[in-house]
């Protein structure tokens, strides 16, 4: 292979030409069961129909105009996602980490209006915002940020799911005007929020003036069983973040926001050159209309509900699993030892899996899985896990 692409990916040994629904077959033609839906983006399964039918009939009318005219297509989706997300108004993007950075810079403005003169957003350990330089300092891995000193300024950091924390810093913090946090931890090991958890939250931010703000990049747009994942504990936030599987792997990202939060960006205050331009707005459309037509969010819940008795059943007397959760088709099987490795057994055994956070396999799997399939998920897992166990033994 070439060297002349940045060296920023360890790539695995495999190149994928064709995918359908939940497989994806390589140069070869041998064929890979997905777990991972590139990483939660590709919530239809690879070559959808109707996203394939949308992006084919947009690039032959129009690809792009700029945010300089009206977009017909943009309010269209705006209207769409922000009705599903009981949200006011949406700023498009193209990316989680710009969709996060307009979060942010809506923190900071909401501060500013409050007469805090250095605002300040409360972000929780083991959460992942991106790579741009404010959202990999919202992010609480070390390994994210290493190299990349001097970060931005404005975060402080507390342990997940901790709301006495959170209570210490509302009462020891002044400058502090907003909550960023993931319902559930992605990148950070599968990790839930617990319900009781984000309802204090919120009640925190209301009595503070904070605006409480989610990053549902990775578990939004049904994954979790609910169209947003706080909307299983009756939480509404200020403003919510989605992209990842906005349009099934065209890039879109958005930032939602509320009440007053939705009215702080003015004329100049934001843009993207890019942003929700008629091709990603169609392609988003197609993809958000499929996902409520094939009801794939109950889908979702109840094949994560099949996923996660099958594998908690099939791995109880494995020595070296220490927990299997989650909630809908976001899972984490947790080791008692780092297990990177398995990504490249599992690739061995035409399975596509990724450990996060050293010790937990990850599975994000399109919401069109059949029944067989997430079946065979949990056999293949049970046998690497099976492996693996006496491989350390
Ligand atoms: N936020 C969360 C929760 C994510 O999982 C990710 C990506 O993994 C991001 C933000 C960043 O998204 P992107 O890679 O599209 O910038």
């Amino acid at each position: 292979m070439s060297d002349s692409v940045m060296n920023t990916y360890a790539r695995l040994p495999v190149a994928f030409e064709r995918g359908e629904g939940a497989w994806l077959l390589d140069q070869q033609g041998t064929r890979y069961l997905d777990a991972l839906g590139g990483i939660a983006v590709c919530a239809l399964g690879h070559a959808h129909p109707a996203v394939t039918e949308a992006i084919r009939d947009q690039a032959g009318k129009l690809v792009h105009t700029s945010n300089l005219y009206e977009i017909p297509l943009q309010r269209e989706l705006a209207d769409l996602v922000t009705g599903l997300a009981g949200m006011d108004r949406a700023f498009f993007c193209n990316s989680g980490a710009e969709a996060n950075e307009a979060a942010i810079k809506l923190a900071r403005l909401h501060g500013h209006r409050r007469g805090v003169e250095l605002p300040h957003v409360v972000v929780a350990e083991g959460a992942f915002h991106g790579r741009t330089l404010a959202t990999l300092t919202a992010t609480g891995n070390r390994k994210v940020q290493a190299g990349f000193e001097p970060l931005v300024n404005g975060f402080v950091r507390v342990p997940f799911n901790d709301l006495d924390a959170l209570s210490t810093v509302a009462a020891n913090t002044p400058s502090a005007v907003a909550v960023l946090l993931e319902p559930i931890q992605g990148e950070g090991g599968i990790r839930v929020a617990e319900d009781a958890y984000l309802r204090g939250v919120r009640e925190l931010c209301d009595r503070h003036g904070w605006l409480l703000m989610f990053d549902e990049i990775q578990c939004g747009m049904g994954r979790s069983g609910r169209f947003l994942a706080c909307q299983h504990s009756g939480v509404q936030p200020d403003v919510v973040t989605l992209a990842k599987a906005l349009a099934n792997g065209f890039p879109i990202g958005v930032c939602m926001a509320r009440g007053g939060a939705a009215e702080l960006f003015q004329p100049g205050n934001h843009g993207s050159t890019f942003g929700g331009n008629p091709l990603a707005c169609r392609a988003a459309l197609a993809t958000v209309r499929t996902l409520l037509e094939e009801q794939l969010i109950e889908r979702a819940e109840a094949l994560g509900a099949r996923l996660l008795q099958g594998l908690s059943a099939a791995l109880e007397n494995s020595d070296a699993v220490v927990a299997v959760r989650g909630r809908g088709l976001m899972l984490g099987v947790e080791f008692d030892r780092p297990c990177r490795e398995l990504v490249t057994r599992a690739l061995a055994k035409g399975l596509l899996i990724n450990v996060t956070a050293e010790t937990v396999i990850r599975l994000l799997p399109p919401l069109t899985l059949t029944d067989e399939q997430a079946d065979r998920i949990v056999d293949l897992i049970a046998e690497l896990a099976a492996e693996f166990s006496a491989a350390c033994a």
